[in-house]
């Protein structure tokens, strides 16, 4: 293995052993909350944030509280850094089956 490939994969490791990763983004909306009298009904609306995960076109939503806002957007990240990753060392191994050494 070349030391290229070797970091690559421990950068992989390294991502892939924290608790979660997220194929998915983030988007806020605003809404109203259904209380009869809340602020929201004149027009002062509720933001929330969800997060987005679509699977076989079909998309889902989640509510994420506050708390939970830096976590899941580190996830959302650490999916795209570890599928570039997954893309560069998928680039290695075209080269190997080009050049025949496995
Ligand atoms: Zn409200």
């Amino acid at each position: 293995m070349s030391p290229q490939e070797r970091r690559l994969r421990s950068q992989l490791n390294k991502l892939l052993s924290r608790r979660g990763v997220i194929h998915g983004s983030l988007i806020r909306r605003r809404r109203v909350c259904g209380k009869p009298h809340c602020k929201c009904t004149r027009g002062e609306l509720h933001e929330g944030l969800y997060l987005v995960v679509t699977e076989q076109s079909v998309p889902r939503q989640l509510y994420v509280p506050k708390e939970w806002e830096q976590t899941v957007q580190q996830w959302i990240d650490d999916y795209r850094k570890a599928r570039k990753l997954m893309d560069d060392i998928s680039r290695i191994g075209w080269d190997k089956v080009r050049n025949r050494q496995d």
